[in-house]
Formats: C-alpha cells, structure tokens, sequence
C-alpha cells in the first residue's frame, strides 16, 4: 500500500466513528424533541380542554339568568291575576302563564343538557391532566437519560476529534484534501481495498489492468464507478476476512 495512504486509512476509521457518532446524537435528540412535543401537545389539549368548560359554564350562568327572569315576570303575573275581576283578562294572563311556562321548560331542558355536556368535558379534562402529570414525571426521567446519552456522546466526539487532529498533521495535506472532499460526498469509506478484483465500496468488478496499478501501489488510483480511491491489501486477516465473507456468501446463495 502506499505509505501515505496508512495515515489516511487511519483518520478514515476515525471519521467513519464520528458520522456514526453523529448519526446516534441526531437521533437522541429527536427522541428529545419527541418527548417535549408529546407534552406540549398533551398542555395543549388541556388548554382548549379549559376553555371549552369555561364557555359552558358561562352559558350555564346565563340560561340560570333567564330562568330567573322568567320565574319574577311568572310570579308577577300570578300576583296580578288574583286581582283582576273580569274572566277575559283572568283567561289571557293564565295564557300569558302557561307560554312563559313553556319557555322555561325549554331553557331548563337546555341547561341540564349543557350541565350533562361539562360534566363530560371535565372528565376528559381530569383524564388529560392526569396524563399531562404522569408524562412530566416519566418525561423527565427519560430526558435525563437521554441527556446524559449525549453527554457522553459529546465526550466521545471530543476524544475523536483530538485524536484525528493528531494524525491529520502528519497526513499529506493535498491527500487529506481529495479525500475529505470524497468523504463529505459519500459519508461512507472512500479509500477501500480491491477484493477479488472488484471495488469494494460499490461492489463493480475492476480491470485487471486497474489492479495491476494498484497492487504495484500507483498513487490515488481512483474507481472509475464510483470515485473513491483503491488500496492493495496485503495483509493475511483482511485477505482472511475477505475470503471468509465470500464463503459465507456463497454458502448463503446456496441455501
Ligand atoms: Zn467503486
């Protein structure tokens, strides 16, 4: 392999550690913008839930109001029966009686009807609160954990980030260079081994002339597929590992 691939190989495994770091932080903290979502929504419904009981009682006050109003002009009109003397009058305001009866009925059935309706509404409000309480008191257990998660994350990154600093200064800058650009486009290993002539970042079979340049260890040879750069593994565990994985592959295909 040539020599100042090493050096990159290494910062790469580094790199490949950090997006993989990356990848776990981003997905803490969604799981913590779940958890406050779920509360703010839980708040929410409960807040419309209130408002929704406050109008009914108002409704409730106002009905009351009119049975009360319709009850005085009622006892008026008693009052002002036992004293009239002629039967036509007597007979109209027994008429008058009955229709303010009648519309009393009316506001009365209205109003159990909304007292029924508050009485529901208040027990979906109970309900909400309670899972409103519940979800701050397990929340917040999980939100610590998943704060000390990141914590430890941040620690590790920082850890990494020093280490790759380390060996970046002893790295060929102009390699360093094309191979940052390669990985920021793939975000995945872009200097791999060629294993059984075949590119083993996009799996495209190579020529042998290609395998030739990188065995004799050309430069940067680059995978005309998909770009990155190739090395020539020597070593007898990658070559193990390799032919170990195509048996099982193979094995697997049988089956
Ligand atoms: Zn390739």
């Amino acid at each position: 392999m040539h020599q100042a691939l090493e050096l990159i190989i290494e910062i790469q495994e580094l790199d490949i550690k950090m997006i993989r770091l990356m990848r776990l932080k981003r997905q803490r903290q969604s799981e913590l913008k779940q958890v406050s979502d779920l509360r703010a929504d839980l708040k929410e419904q409960l807040e419309i839930k209130e408002k929704e009981i406050a109008d009914l009682e108002k409704e409730i006050a106002l009905s009351e109001e009119k049975i009360q109003t319709l009850s005085e002009k009622q006892k008026k009109l008693e009052t002002k029966q036992a004293s009239v003397k002629k039967v036509e009058e007597f007979n109209a305001l027994s008429q008058e009686m009955n229709t303010i009866e009648r519309e009393k009925d009316g506001v009365e059935k209205q109003t159990s009807n909304i007292l029924d309706k508050k009485a529901t509404e208040e027990e979906i409000r109970d309900k909400l609160k309670e899972s409103l309480d519940l979800s701050i008191v397990n929340s917040k257990e999980l939100e610590n954990e998943i704060h000390l998660g990141i914590d430890k994350i941040n620690e590790e990154g920082q850890q990494l980030k020093e280490h790759r600093e380390e060996i970046a200064k002893r790295a060929d800058p102009d390699i360093l260079k094309i191979y940052e650009r390669l990985l920021r486009n793939k975000k995945d290993r872009v200097v791999v081994p060629i294993e059984n002539r075949t590119c083993s970042g996009c799996h495209i079979a190579l020529t042998l002339q290609h395998e030739n340049l990188v065995r004799k260890g050309k430069l940067l040879p680059f995978c005309e597929h998909c770009s990155r750069v190739h090395f020539w593994q020597e070593s007898e565990s990658v070559e193990g590992a390799a032919t170990g994985m195509r048996r099982r592959r193979r094995r697997v295909a049988k089956t």
